[in-house]
């Protein structure tokens, strides 16, 4: 089998990951692990959630016909889908749920579109907070679900989270303290063409979490080459201040914490995993995964994955950021969502939260950029790194302890100011300290 595969890395060009364009996407049931790994590192193929039982493998055309002729077993994931396709909203019912709940809580949700999918779908966003037109000096928390098209069922979880939180704002205190105090945004679906056209890629063929600029690989931060989806979220990003973030996808039951394109360790790698921890350890087949120790994985231990969403948000914008796996089957039966919304439900209220588990500061004047260099002072004394701000905001998701932060605006002399996190606390507008 090894010698196989081998043969086959020579049968297709060696290009970049973000350039392949997915044509066929299959699946290959009891592989040898070394293969898949050899597999992946060539960057002619695109390899995803190798599990026990096999591996996702994404190509031009002509991987079919290869295999075909090589005799080895795969299963058009294609023909998977279109069976149980049928039964799920399509993207103009999931504008009227959408619409639908935003009128249940005038003020405190807000409908918007961050642009236009490739076939001309709105790439709706919706905004959840107590004065929703207002750009307020609160932590802001994002989720996106399926930006593979196919792995669909976060896309429902998220239409849920939306039309809870309007049916409940006012009645449960957790869900008002949350509204209150924090920026919400929640995008369903990242790429509605792939939902669409039953596919992982978007309608042009690309895999939207390899198409990232690759932090690992030095790249600059420019949107000039990615795919549109993509550039209307390196938007969002450039016009926010994210400071916790996960995004849903299916085919695995894991939260998958960054790195993903290096084996190094992350720069806090202890506190996300505890915050991956929080997410998992509420929903039982998660925690108590066979495959994943405590239900929670770093990315790169897992498969390497380069240019992907994740790794991107963090390097390039201080946006903390897991990768949630919800289902084994991406497209499960829709009569399955109520049972996966009961597993997943008191999770993505608790990781939300965890965006009150760090501090801020705010300048009066508009239009600041500067840095902050961040000391841990206690419980003990830690270099946390230095970190640019701009729009006269930053906020950072920190552990419990005490912190020094200094501040220095561009042309400026550096201000210190002292800040305390603390777990299990929404902060009244967050943890934010103000400054002239
Ligand atoms: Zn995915």
């Amino acid at each position: 089998m090894k010698h196989i595969f081998l043969t086959a890395l020579f049968a297709f060009p060696l290009i970049s990951n973000a350039s392949i364009k997915i044509e066929e996407e299959l699946y290959l049931p009891d592989q040898n692990p070394e293969v898949v790994k050899e597999l992946a590192l060539t960057g002619s193929v695109i390899i995803d959630h190798v599990g026990s039982q096999g591996f996702e493998l994404y190509g031009e055309t002509g991987l079919k016909s290869y295999l075909d002729q090589k005799g080895i077993l795969y299963f058009d994931m294609k023909d998977l889908n279109n069976k149980v396709f049928a039964d799920f909203p399509t993207h103009a019912d999931l504008t009227k749920k959408l619409q639908a709940a935003v009128a249940k809580l005038p003020g405190k949700m807000k409908l918007f579109s961050i642009g236009k999918s490739g076939m001309g779908q709105e790439l709706w966003v919706v905004k959840i907070s107590d004065n929703v037109e207002t750009d307020e000096t609160e932590p802001e928390f994002k989720y996106i679900s399926s930006m593979h098209g196919d792995e669909i069922v976060g896309r429902e979880l998220t239409t849920n989270l939306i039309e809870e939180i309007a049916d409940k704002y006012g009645k449960d205190k957790t869900i008002t303290d949350l509204v209150d105090n924090t920026e919400l945004f929640i995008m369903p679906s990242m790429n509605p063409d792939g939902s669409k056209l039953k596919q992982r890629a978007n309608a042009a063929g690309v895999d939207l979490n390899r198409n990232y600029p690759d932090w690992s690989a030095g790249a600059t931060n420019s949107a000039a080459a990615v795919a549109i989806e993509n550039k209307a979220i390196m938007a969002l990003h450039d016009a926010r201040q994210f400071a916790l973030s996960a995004n849903f996808h299916g085919g695995s039951i894991v939260v998958n914490y960054p790195w993903d394109a290096t084996y190094d360790r992350h720069p806090m790698d202890a506190f996300i995993q505890e915050l991956s921890s929080v997410y998992a350890d509420l929903n039982p087949e998660m925690r108590n995964s066979s495959e994943f120790h405590g239900g929670i994985t770093n990315g790169a231990d897992w498969y390497v994955v380069k240019g992907g969403m994740q790794d991107w948000s963090y390097f390039y914008h201080n946006d903390l950021q897991v990768t949630i796996e919800l289902s084994h089957t991406k497209y499960p039966s829709y009569s399955d969502i109520p049972g996966f919304w009961s597993s997943n439900r008191d999770s993505m209220y608790a990781y939300m939260k965890q965006v009150h588990r760090g501090a801020g500061f705010k300048l009066g004047r508009a239009a600041v950029t500067g840095t902050v260099a961040i000391k841990q002072t206690s419980p003990v004394a830690k270099d946390m790194g230095s970190y640019s701000f701009k729009n006269s905001e930053f906020y950072k998701v920190l552990p419990e302890g005490e912190y020094e932060y200094t501040v220095t605006e561009k042309n400026g002399t550096p201000k210190s100011l002292t800040v305390r996190v603390e777990e299990n606390v929404i902060r009244s507008n967050g943890n934010y300290v103000s400054l002239k």
